[in-house]
């Protein structure tokens, strides 16, 4: 910044001084004299002038001051006698030019005071010449730019922090003035605009944008300069890459000191990653919606103190509430758990479940069954899983009370099959045992007898081989029906295996049940069987009954006396009902 300033007030009063000592009057020039003189040390800048030699002819006040060396010691000195010879050198150089060329010098240079700091400043020379018109000498004026000069590196180092401040934001920023010249920009502007400053600087939107953009911007420009504040507005602009990209655009006018407007500077914000993130989120957020809402299951979301924020369609289906009735916590709990005691319970579990959640860090609760009175009346069976997001709760129901029934259904059945013949729906060996054991415990409570039948279809093998094996199943299935047809409630009839069947009668002596039985093997007898259309002869069975507590006290026991009765009738010539032997005298006669 060496820009050449126009020459400092002192230099003009000087040469009017000189002018007036100049003056004819003797008297006239006394008085100029003395004025010039007066002029001279009223001012602060270092004064001297000097001879063609270079020697002192007088220096003002402010020289003295400055070199600390008086004005008479000066007078007929010469730079070399005072200065340092590097500055001395310079000054003379300087003084010899101004003698050389008349007209005003101005240059940069130093000053070396007497407390021995060097100054920067603007030395002012001319040369200065007598009556007769000679050159005399050289006047010398040192004008001290040393606080301009730092205040000028000030201000360029402030430029500088400016200017690599707005290359540092990554947005990108220009400026321009009223006509529509960019006058700078960063250098995020730069890269956008695929072009370099020095390109930039000077030129209009037009060069540099598309023609309908660059007229947009001119519109806009216009308004602004018109209205002058802030304009920000939505734009997509082309990069230089050829991307369209969204952008935020920010443009103020920026003044002059006198409030003048001086241009306008704009800034833009590349929005065009974060819109599409959002649109991406946003689709993903109505896909996830559509999904919820369409979800076989109910979904609700609460905060975590219970306030409910959304419903799905499927959970308000569930319940058969309309939404507006369980709107609240509250409100869904009364309704769907009646019972209080139970809603206690359920709302215990509940808050118990997410101080887990929020103490452990874990986002899920275990899956956890709830009996739902629902608004159709029934009450149904449903699955609830937390699921924690942030301060959001997800619930979500499914109704398993289908499943329940289908599960306890088959458990029926399984149970069913575990204790029934497949062949016959007689009960098996296996529920026999059980049940046989109850009846004993029972009787022996009650003090009552149970009568145990052992029977067996004569000659089996013979109908299996005459007719068949399905003919044979199919006689077995009659014979069963004959035998759970004829038994009262609370007797069992099982299939012992194969074509032997037992039967359990509680409260029935011996004699009743001989009758009974012996009712049951005439009917068997009498039965007219047939298989495939063809006639099966007559089919008889034998039966052999003992008793509880008569013949034994266990129902092996009872079972084996049956079982020896029964072979008895297969001896005594098959198709007959045989009673257990007469008990042994210590077993005692006990019916
Ligand atoms: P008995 O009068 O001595 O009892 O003569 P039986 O031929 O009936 O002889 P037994 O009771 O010892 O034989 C039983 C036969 O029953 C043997 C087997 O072939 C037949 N059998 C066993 N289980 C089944 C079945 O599930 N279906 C058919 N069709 N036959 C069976
Ligand atoms: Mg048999």
């Amino acid at each position: 910044m060496t820009q050449r300033p126009p020459p400092p007030p002192a230099l003009v009063a000087f040469n009017t001084a000189l002018e007036w000592t100049a003056m004819s009057d003797p008297d006239e020039t006394a008085r100029g004299g003395l004025l010039a003189k007066q002029l001279i040390d009223a001012i602060p800048s270092p004064i001297a002038y000097k001879d063609i030699q270079g020697r002192y002819l007088g220096v003002n006040k402010a020289f003295e001051a400055y070199c600390g060396v008086s004005r008479d010691a000066l007078l007929g000195k010469t730079v070399y006698d005072i200065w340092p010879k590097d500055l001395a050198d310079g000054y003379r150089a300087a003084d010899l030019e101004a003698l050389q060329h008349p007209g005003a010098h101005i240059h940069p240079g130093e000053l070396v005071y007497g407390d021995g700091s060097r100054r920067q400043v603007m030395f002012h020379r001319t040369a200065f010449s007598r009556d007769d018109g000679r050159i005399a000498g050289v006047i010398a004026i040192a004008w001290d730019v040393t606080d301009r000069l730092r205040a000028e590196r000030d201000l360029q180092d402030e430029l500088r922090f400016a200017e690599q401040m707005l290359d540092t934001i990554p947005s990108p920023i220009f400026f321009k003035d009223k006509n529509g010249e960019y006058r700078g920009c960063n250098r995020a502007f730069e890269e956008f605009c695929g072009l370099k400053r020095g390109d930039i600087i000077g030129k209009t939107a037009f060069d540099i944008f598309p023609r309908a953009l660059a007229e947009t911007y001119q519109v806009a420009d216009k308004a602004l300069l018109e209205k002058g504040g802030v304009q920000v507005h939505d734009a997509v602009i082309p990069a230089a890459d050829g991307t369209n990209h969204d952008v935020i655009f920010h443009r103020a006018v920026f003044r002059k000191e006198d409030g003048g407007i001086n241009g306008i500077i704009g800034v833009f914000w590349d929005v065009t990653e974060p819109k599409r993130a959002e649109q991406a989120l946003r689709r993903s957020e109505e896909r996830f919606r559509r999904i919820v809402e369409n979800a076989p299951f109910g979904v609700r979301l609460t905060d975590q103190k219970g306030t409910i924020y959304f419903t799905n369609r499927r959970f308000a289906e569930m319940v058969h509430y309309p939404l507006d009735q369980i709107a609240t916590l509250q409100q869904w709990r009364l309704l769907a758990y009646p019972d209080p005691a139970y809603r206690a319970e359920i709302k215990a579990v509940e808050e118990k479940e997410l101080e887990h959640m929020l103490a452990t860090g874990q986002t899920s609760s275990p899956v956890r069954e709830v009996r739902v009175t629902c608004g159709d009346g029934l009450v149904r069976d449903m699955e609830v899983v937390a699921t924690l997001d942030d301060n959001l709760v997800y619930w979500v129901f499914n109704d398993v009370t289908a499943r329940n029934r289908a599960e306890q259904a088959l458990r029926e059945v399984l149970q069913a099959e575990a204790l029934h013949d497949p062949l016959t729906a007689l009960f098996n060996r296996r529920y026999l045992d059980q049940e046989i054991e109850r009846d004993f415990a029972r009787a022996a409570r009650a003090h009552k007898p149970v009568a145990v039948v052992m029977a067996d279809i004569d000659r089996f093998k013979s109908v299996n081989d005459a007719y068949g094996h399905d003919c044979g199943d199919r006689l077995l299935q009659t014979i069963a029906r004959v035998l759970s047809s004829h038994i009262r409630q609370g007797d069992t009839a099982s299939r012992y295996g194969g074509d032997e069947f037992t039967l359990v009668l509680p409260e029935t002596t011996i004699d009743v049940a001989r009758q009974r039985i012996q009712h049951m093997c005439d009917m068997i007898r009498d039965l007219s069987l047939s298989c495939d259309g063809k006639p099966v002869g007559a089919v008889t069975m034998s039966f052999g009954i003992a008793a509880y507590p008569r013949h034994g006290d266990t129902p092996e026991a009872v079972i084996k006396a049956a079982d020896a009765a029964l072979q008895d009738a297969k001896r005594a010539g098959r198709g007959r009902v045989a009673l257990a032997r007469t008990p042994t005298p210590d077993s005692g006669e006990k019916t």
